[in-house]
């Protein structure tokens, strides 16, 4: 895939403060790619400098392969468009606050009228044209300023936070338009997030900021298949566990993990080690299936969060473990706090941070 916007050894000050340190990052055409990290990491900074808003300290900038400077920063100005955190949108309607960006590049009025017909249907707004923007709900406005940037179909879009503070059937609407932007019309994406559950569902790479500087970067399934310690910790993870492994001299070790719980798992290592479990790798079940799964565990259900399409449930089986099941699961198993359930997961799904 082609190289869109490079960036190199990229350093941000803001007086004695360093946001960004030595960033590099490649962004190629069809990413869609996620920016994770803790408060003040430097998200909206690295955002900022791609969409030429900022300018570093240090280091450069290389989109399709020309050098950014001062004198050509509207090169990315124009391609790379950026959806902040806490939209404004202008105090006219719903229609003028899309067209607008489409105006004032000129286009003819009949192309305008489809284009923002096309890009308010994306973010479910049709039948709002004639609204007023700033009447609207903020989750409302936040779909507008969505749209206002999809309607120029920059080549890369940059999307700080795009789903805070939104309810989850208006997050799913925002993830929806994210996915389609990114596979129908070919939208190369940004976007900055708190939210693990939403990399995971949307993102196709992710990159780790701490403290101005990537902590890790790679394929989503690479970072949550086998993440590293920063990223447990970032992340909250759950079911990472410290342990004392003991071969079985079968090809797997059961591994101590306190409070009286020892869960196998396929590896052959002996002595201290810390494991991860997926929840959407641990079967719930009311009965302890035969199965050849070989981590069959009995305990109770003391949470329930519901996310949407997907339930997390916290069993305590003497330590607590997470598992989720769909909502259909849950109320067909009739699950609640308090509930017995067995835990079920295989030896090999218990992986070595
Ligand atoms: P959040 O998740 O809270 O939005 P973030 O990861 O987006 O955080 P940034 O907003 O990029 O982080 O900020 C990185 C650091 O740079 C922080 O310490 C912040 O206070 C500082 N910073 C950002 N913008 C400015 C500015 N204009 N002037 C001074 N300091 C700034």
């Amino acid at each position: 895939m082609k190289t869109l916007l490079s960036l190199r050894e990229v350093t941000k000050l803001y007086g004695d403060i360093t946001a960004l340190n030595g960033i590099n990052l490649e962004v190629l055409k069809g990413d869609l790619l996620a920016i994770i990290g803790p408060n003040g990491a430097g998200k909206t900074t690295l955002l900022k400098i791609m969409a030429g808003i900022e300018t570093p300290t240090k280091g450069e900038i290389v989109y399709k392969g020309k050098k950014i400077t001062i004198d050509n920063l509207h090169a990315i100005r124009q391609n790379c468009t950026m959806v902040f955190q806490k939209t404004v949108v202008f105090n006219t309607t719903v229609f003028n606050n899309v067209a607008y960006g489409l105006k004032i590049r000129g286009f003819p009025e009949n192309e305008i009228k489809s284009m923002v017909n096309e890009a308010l249907e994306l973010v479910k707004l049709k039948g709002y044209e004639k609204r007023q923007a700033r009447k609207l709900s903020g989750g409302e406005q936040q779909r507008v300023a969505l749209a206002r940037a999809l309607v120029l179909r920059p080549e890369i879009l940059l999307l700080d936070e795009p789903t805070a503070n939104l309810d989850p059937k208006t997050t799913s609407i925002v993830e929806e338009a994210i996915n389609y932007a990114n596979r129908e019309m070919g939208t190369t994406i940004v976007v900055a997030t708190h939210n693990m559950f939403q990399v995971r569902k949307i993102a196709k790479k992710a990159v780790l900021l701490l403290n101005g500087q990537i902590a890790e970067t790679g394929t989503v399934e690479e970072i949550f298949l086998k993440p590293s310690l920063a990223m447990t910790d970032f992340a909250g993870l759950e079911n990472v566990f410290v342990g004392n492994a003991k071969p079985s001299g079968k090809g797997t070790a059961i591994i101590d993990i306190g409070d009286g719980l020892k869960i196998e798992a396929a590896i052959e290592k002996n002595g201290k080690v810390t494991v991860y479990i997926r929840p959407e790798d641990i079967i719930v079940s009311k009965i302890p299936l035969k199965s050849s799964a070989r981590n069959v565990l009995k305990g109770r259900i003391i949470e329930v969060s519901d996310y949407g399409q997907v339930v997390k449930l916290k069993v305590d089986v003497g330590r607590v473990i997470t598992s989720q099941v769909t909502r259909l699961s849950f109320e067909k198993m009739g699950l609640n706090v308090g509930t017995e359930v067995f835990l079920i997961f295989k030896a090999s799904s218990v992986r070595v941070v």
